[in-house]
């Protein structure tokens, strides 16, 4: 079933209105925070780097895992230095492996973390916030973060947005931003009527249509939506924010998605 161009404009436009109020109370992800555990919330707060290694443990577990990463990493090394972290690639591996283990990837984010340190130090004097400074245009950001081991459009689309959402990151360029490809998101998209395909395409295509001015302002909406109302499996429709203008196509699923809480 195809929704018509007024239910999706419906749709996009109460996503952007939700959006301007989350970025009005200073939304992150766990309501204005990144991580329930507030020492290590306040770590990736204070830190440009730590944000951008926390960028690295976005995949496959659940927000609130993921951004307490590198606190509860920095907790077992002793030292958040990037010089250590690039150079002690094994100390590394063995703090993230645990027991208990910091991360479902125990192989591949501790080979990022290294890379990413090395990086930073190489390119950016070690420090993280020449990636995106003062008046950088979002497309350049974007693949400044695209070079770096473990970031692909997903987390780089999602880092662009949290930079400039809740970092202060003065970018320009913001029509040309998007929502991240999150599963969340994709389901949310589909229900919705906004998407028909699932594909990369469709989504950023969509999220134009709704706010053209600064499509990634829908990401975080988007993103709680499916995490907190949009379940894979029960959707709370009555209860969602999109109760009043969703057309509830609720037989739509993310493929190949289980249903498992996954991160970003
Ligand atoms: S929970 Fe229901 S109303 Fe909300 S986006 Fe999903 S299908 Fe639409």
């Amino acid at each position: 079933m195809r929704t018509s161009r007024t239910q999706r404009a419906a749709v996009g436009a109460e996503l952007v209105r939700y959006g301007e109020e989350l970025a009005a109370a200073g939304a992150v992800q766990v309501g204005d925070a990144f991580t329930d555990d507030p020492a290590a919330d306040a770590f990736v707060k204070a830190s440009a780097e730590v944000f951008l290694i926390g960028i690295l443990f976005t995949q496959g577990v659940p927000a609130e895992r993921a951004w307490a990463g590198p606190y509860q990493l920095s907790v077992r090394l002793g030292h958040f230095d990037l010089t250590r972290l690039s150079a002690e690639r094994d100390s590394v591996a063995a703090a993230i492996v645990g027991p208990p283990a910091l991360h479902r990837f125990v192989k591949t984010i501790p080979a990022w973390i290294s890379s990413a340190a090395g990086r930073l130090l190489a390119e950016y004097d070690g420090d993280a916030s020449r990636i995106w400074p003062e008046g950088a245009h979002v497309t350049e950001v974007t693949e400044r973060l695209l070079a770096f081991d473990g970031i692909g459009p997903k987390k780089a689309t999602m880092a662009v947005e949290l930079l400039v959402r809740n970092r202060g990151a003065g970018l320009v360029g913001m029509e040309c931003g998007s929502v991240a490809y999150d599963v969340h998101i994709r389901r949310v998209f589909l229900r919705a009527g906004l998407v028909d395909v699932d594909t990369p395409a469709e989504v950023r295509r969509a999220a134009a249509l709704a706010c053209p001015n600064e499509p990634g302002l829908i990401d975080l909406p988007a993103w709680l939506i499916g995490r907190e109302s949009c379940h894979p499996r029960v959707p709370a429709c009555e209860s969602c924010r999109l109760s009043g203008c969703c057309p509830r196509l609720t037989g739509r699923s993310v493929a190949g998605v289980g249903v498992r809480r996954p991160t970003r």
